[in-house]
């Protein structure tokens, strides 16, 4: 709080004139063999007088700037989402998890709750849309290359009046909202991307899923269900250049249909789909919107995509028209 305002502070609370608070102040830093700055002198001369004195949050520290193997972090931000909460087993002991997505403006951590800290939201003392602040934290990335937040040995939350997006805004910023981007900008999180289609990965390109259980099977063959007259799935893994980097992207199901204007029986029956895929979507410049992880075999970050669309030059040399004209 700066000087001016602690005076002003003063004034109207006592209807002292500024001259005279001045000397107040002058006095006290005198008292205090001037060990102190006048904007110290003025705290102490408010205080005296009953008055007290907000002064703003300290700097919280943005959620952007969370890097994992940072310990006993301070940090806080509003809770947006919260798993139900999941039993396990190992090794004979029972334990349970629950996770809580946390944002601010600038991004956002999960924080896990483990066994007996599960009871913070089985109790109810952290609910959807609290803003909590979470201390003696340490940050890691987990497998998809999220930031991961475990509550350390001497770690606690509280609930925190610091002012954030609401519920609403952070559900829109972080889940589903796809930021621009160049590919060589992307992290974990909702992107949009354009670029061209490089090159197309080699593999069966069709699979088969098992009606009932959704799980991937083989020959028609459910390990659960027996023989089973199969859905088909396009799956498709290409690599995507926007020429500041490439980036593995995966086209399944409706966005492979999309890319290829067909459905997976109609793809199926085509004998040579190797050329056909290399005929259809080689070369070709796509907009794509997706979800970025970090693949946790191979470790890099590749892109699920949610939609797809091709990139219609006419409409983009049209509107580079309008900008320049
Ligand atoms: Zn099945």
């Amino acid at each position: 709080m700066k000087l001016k305002a602690i005076i002003d502070r003063i004034k109207q609370e006592t209807g002292l004139d500024e001259q005279s608070i001045l000397e107040l102040i002058d006095k006290k830093q005198k008292e205090l063999d001037n060990l102190i700055t006048k904007e110290g002198a003025a705290i102490l001369v408010a205080k005296e007088f009953g008055i007290k004195l907000e002064f703003p949050n300290k700097q919280r520290l943005q959620i952007r700037n969370l890097v994992p193997g940072l310990k006993n972090v301070s940090v806080v931000g509003r809770v947006f989402k919260i798993t139900e909460p999941i039993e396990f087993e190992k090794n004979g002991n029972k334990g349970k998890l629950v996770k809580l997505y946390v944002g601010d403006e600038t991004g956002y951590f999960i924080l896990t709750l483990w066994n007996d800290q599960v009871s913070y939201v089985e109790e109810k003392l952290i609910k959807l849309g609290d803003v909590i602040e979470v201390k003696g934290a340490l940050v890691k990335e987990n497998m998809y290359g999220e930031i991961e937040i475990n509550l350390g040995k001497y770690g606690l939350i509280k609930k925190s009046n610091a002012s954030l997006p609401s519920l609403e805004e952070l559900e829109k910023l972080h889940f589903q909202s796809y930021k621009k981007a160049n590919i060589v900008e992307l992290k974990p999180g909702y992107y949009e991307v354009s670029g061209m289609i490089v090159h197309i990965f080699k593999s069966n390109y069709i699979f088969e899923f098992c009606p009932i259980c959704k799980s991937r099977i083989e020959a028609h063959y459910c390990k659960q269900h027996g023989n089973v007259e199969p859905n088909y799935s396009i799956i498709l893994n290409t690599l995507l250049d926007d020429e500041t980097q490439t980036i593995r992207v995966v086209f399944f199901n409706e966005t492979a249909s999309k890319l290829l204007g067909m459905d997976a029986s109609e793809f199926l029956g085509i004998e040579d789909k190797e050329s056909f895929l290399r005929e259809k979507i080689l070369g070709k410049e796509v907009i794509v919107k997706g979800k970025v992880r970090k693949n946790p075999i191979f470790n890099r970050l590749e892109l699920l995509a949610d939609s797809v669309e091709y990139l219609n030059i006419d409409k983009a040399t049209n509107e580079l028209a309008s900008v320049l004209l």
